[in-house]
């Protein structure tokens, strides 16, 4: 008798020519998160078993395997050599304690098993009831169900607790992308959110000091940490804007600060793109949230791209949709300590809400851009977490 944990994934995107593939980077994903817990990883059809790990360990796994994308449900259940007498005495000490409507689910991929599913389900279903007045069948709407799942290599599964995943696609089958982190509620949302659908994410924070403090370059550190969580480890690229901030403040008309700091920021991250080869840049962006995530905004800024893609996957959320799963991915609190972003550095009484792309052209023409960009990209800091 051994404790386990079955881990079922999202089947749904595995099939087809590269099921393997997929299948082989999930096995790698879940492999890395629980390697420090000393958990063994092994594949059964349709499914993932961890073993092999301390039990006052488990709690912990429990908490990795709900950040790992890809991951449908999973259960921690008992592992026995498969033997009726065994697998009933297992149902009635499970059941013992317990009060409320059951009910027994087997499930029989062994055909050569005597019994069907059901009479093994019927059977143990009424010994249990024998065993604990206290409980009542209930097929439809159970307080709780105990699973058997009789496998065909001669093992049998002892389940009754189900947990629910993040589901998604592994990390690391959809390319690399490049997040743009503020210390904002939204931009740490936009990397759970792609690292869900299997991007690798990594990412780059601009910062505007002696404008913007330490403690604001601090929080997102502690961001990035948090999205570790669900990225695996992050390349966080700190660049520094203020030359490129002040040289915009002195040289163009001031409500034009945003769409051109913007567009260096979007400059600067392509080329970060190709230089690492990341396939593509992540925003935290929502549409009309604010004057800089108008349609116009986010076109003119966009333009200054060559070919890389931008995914904005907040782009059609609410600021509470994105809220809650800021809280529910834990970045919630740290996003709302009050320190400055360089965006909020020399900010505009009246920023453009539509701006022009001549208009834009014009401004910018005042400005050495490529020395601007070439100085902010020779001083990058290079922090892994
Ligand atoms: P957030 O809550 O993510 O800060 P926001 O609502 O404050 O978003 P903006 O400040 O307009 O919106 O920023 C839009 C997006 O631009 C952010 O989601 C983020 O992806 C990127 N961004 C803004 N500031 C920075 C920064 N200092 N460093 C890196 N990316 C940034
Ligand atoms: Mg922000």
């Amino acid at each position: 008798m051994e404790k386990v944990i079955l881990i079922r994934y999202c089947e749904i995107h595995l099939k087809g020519k590269n099921r393997g593939f997929f299948e082989k980077l999930l096995e790698n994903n879940i492999k890395g998160e629980l390697s420090s817990f000393g958990a063994k990883v092994e594949k059964i059809p349709g499914r993932y078993v961890a073993f092999g790990y301390d039990e006052k360990n488990e709690g912990r796994i429990i908490e990795k395997l709900k950040c790992v994308s890809c991951i449908f449900s999973f259960s921690p259940a008992i592992k026995i050599k498969t033997n009726y007498e065994d697998i009933n005495q297992l149902c009635l000490s499970m059941s013992k304690d317990k009060s409320g409507t059951f009910k027994i689910e087997t499930n029989r991929a062994d055909k050569t098993f005597k019994m069907t599913s059901m009479q093994v389900s019927c059977e143990i279903g009424g010994n249990c009831l024998e065993n604990n007045s206290k409980l009542k069948v209930d097929v439809k709407n159970p307080d709780f169900v105990i699973n058997i799942d009789i496998r065909e290599n001669g093992i049998t599964y002892v389940f009754s607790e189900v947990i629910y995943g993040i589901g998604g696609m592994p990390v690391g089958s959809a390319g690399k992308g490049l997040l743009l982190l503020s210390g904002g509620i939204d931009s740490p949302v936009a990397g759970f959110m792609m690292a869900k659908r299997g991007v690798k994410v990594e990412a780059v924070h601009f910062h505007s000091f002696p404008y913007t403090s330490p403690e604001a370059k601090d929080k997102v550190l502690r961001l990035a940490k948090q999205l570790t969580n669900y990225c695996g480890h992050i390349n966080l690229h700190v660049v520094s804007v203020t030359k490129i901030q002040q040289a915009i403040h002195k040289y163009c008309h001031e409500s034009y600060m945003i769409t051109i700091l913007r567009r260096f920021m979007f400059k600067i991250a392509e080329k970060l793109c190709k230089q690492n080869g990341y396939d593509m840049i992540i925003t935290g962006e929502s549409l009309g949230q604010v004057a800089s995530q108008t349609i116009e905004s986010m076109t003119v800024v966009q333009s200054v791209l060559d070919t890389t893609a931008v995914m904005r996957p907040l782009v059609a959320f609410d600021k509470l949709e994105t809220i809650d799963i800021a809280k529910k991915i834990g970045t919630y609190k740290t996003s709302i300590e009050p320190f400055e972003d360089c965006c909020t550095v020399f900010l505009p009484d009246a920023p453009l809400i539509k701006p022009r792309l001549d208009k834009v052209l014009e401004q910018e023409s005042k400005l050495d851009v490529d020395a601007l960009i070439e100085e902010a990209m020779s001083n990058i800091e290079l922090i892994e977490i």
